[in-house]
């Protein structure tokens, strides 16, 4: 059995390099692992655990001829038969800072528990408005762990396959150009922003003048002649009032000419948001607006503008279930590369901090698919203690610590039955 460590991905697919050595540059290589320093790493008990467990097989494989019986497969090789999907905002951090117990949830995840098991994760987010590769080394930075962009999916990663279906799309949302710079990554061919509208055309939106970064960043275009295929709402609006107007004038448009106005109001582009969240959780008292606020918003007023409901909005995102198939194929493809085992984990502890996306996506998804995806909700979000869920989660824990401990014990629980129930087996077919 080989040993498999983060700092050693086994696949020469991905490349490890330094949480406190890497930029941005390095990122940009090509599939990466950051790796945390040394003394976040785990000691040598896994190997030995391994070593033990081999010696425990073969032990097992001896004395019983049925090598398809499934007990056995749980205590075989050093790669626990379950995995963690953890939410970000609320879970790991809030207002930007990491919550206290993050750390040692990750390093507990990493070795640093009582069985030495290093368990596989992933995070799933619906934040966004930075590259995927630059949210992976702030995260590294911030959790002190390995995090690499082939185990991280944001709201907007589902985007990049849509890349092929529309020639010029409008991108919304995000600090300054960074969006742009997402969409372009993701292979969009003609990124337009609300500032290249405002810099065509002044009168656009009238209450606002860009500033002198914001004009020299936008580009000279000239959209009456322009038609825009999509609207893609990347990351949270930090112009609300301007969006709003650039993106009703474009859902009212003949097929999205800035200008002309539809005579029956569905000829304009469809809309794309990377996540319907319509609260988050900040470091103020009570839970701010968010991108989910926005679509409620634009469609309230395009119904108010044309009497009718509209029909052309997209979420993705959580509780999407096409996120949740999203996160398996992530993490299978994780297991594989950096782990070695082939096929999905049986169990999937999913951390988050929304009952709204991340405990109804979970729950509803374990009703889709064989495995078990097993939802957990803490206390440190969205998530009011007192109050009673709308979607309810398989246990409430303080913090991500707890639901980490909470997990792995059920699972050990869980792997000693079944040992037990196969040495009964083992026990019961010698005295025969
Ligand atoms: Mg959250």
């Amino acid at each position: 059995m080989a040993e498999i460590t983060y700092a050693q991905p086994r696949s020469s697919r991905v490349t490890s390099i330094s949480s406190t050595m890497a930029t941005r540059a390095d990122l940009d290589s090509g599939p990466t692992v950051v790796v945390p320093p040394a003394s976040y790493m785990a000691s040598t008990i896994p190997e030995t655990l391994a070593k033990a467990r081999t010696h425990v097989d073969a032990i097992v494989d001896d004395e019983t001829s049925s090598s398809d019986d499934e007990s056995s497969a749980s205590v075989r090789g050093v790669v626990p038969n379950y995995a963690f999907a953890f939410d970000i905002d609320g879970v790991l951090l809030k207002g930007g800072h990491v919550i206290p117990e993050a750390k040692e949830a990750m390093k507990y995840l990493n070795g640093e528990n009582p069985d030495g098991l290093k368990v596989p994760y992933i995070f799933v987010t619906n934040g966004g408005g930075k590259t995927e590769q630059e949210r992976c080394l702030d995260l590294s930075k911030q959790l002190d762990v390995a995090v690499s962009p082939d185990q991280f999916i944001c709201g907007h990663t589902p985007m990049r396959e849509m890349a092929e279906m529309y020639q010029t799309v409008l991108v919304v949302g995000g600090d300054g150009e960074k969006c742009r710079v997402v969409a372009e990554g993701y292979g969009f061919r003609d990124v337009v922003t609300p500032g290249d509208i405002m810099k065509w055309q002044a009168a656009v939106t009238p209450f606002r003048v860009l500033t002198e970064d914001e004009y020299k960043n936008s580009r000279d275009r000239d959209f009456s002649k322009i038609n825009i295929d999509a609207i893609f709402v990347f990351a949270d609006s930090r112009h609300w009032g301007d969006d709003t107007q650039i993106i009703m004038d474009l859902l009212l448009s003949k097929n999205g000419r800035m200008g002309t106005l539809s005579d029956t109001f569905d000829e304009g582009p469809p809309i794309y948001f990377s996540h319907n969240d319509v609260v988050w959780a900040t470091n103020f008292e009570l839970n701010r607006l968010g991108m989910g606020a926005l679509r409620v918003f634009i469609e309230a007023l395009y119904k108010d503008r044309t009497g009718k409901t509209l029909q052309t909005a997209t979420s993705f995102g959580k509780p999407q279930i096409g996120t949740f198939h999203y996160a398996t194929r992530v993490l299978e493809r994780w297991r594989k590369d950096v782990f070695g085992e082939e096929g999905p984990p049986q169990t999937v502890y999913f951390v988050g901090d929304t009952p709204e996306s991340d405990i109804r996506g979970t729950n509803e998804f374990h009703e889709h698919v064989d495995e078990e995806w097993y939802s957990i909700l803490v206390k440190t979000g969205v998530y009011q203690p007192g109050t009673v869920p709308r979607h309810q989660p398989r246990v409430i824990v303080e913090n991500v610590l707890e639901a980490v401990k909470h997990g792995m014990e059920r699972s050990r629980k869980q792997a000693l039955q079944e040992l037990d129930e196969l040495g009964n087996g083992i026990e019961a077919s010698i005295q025969k």
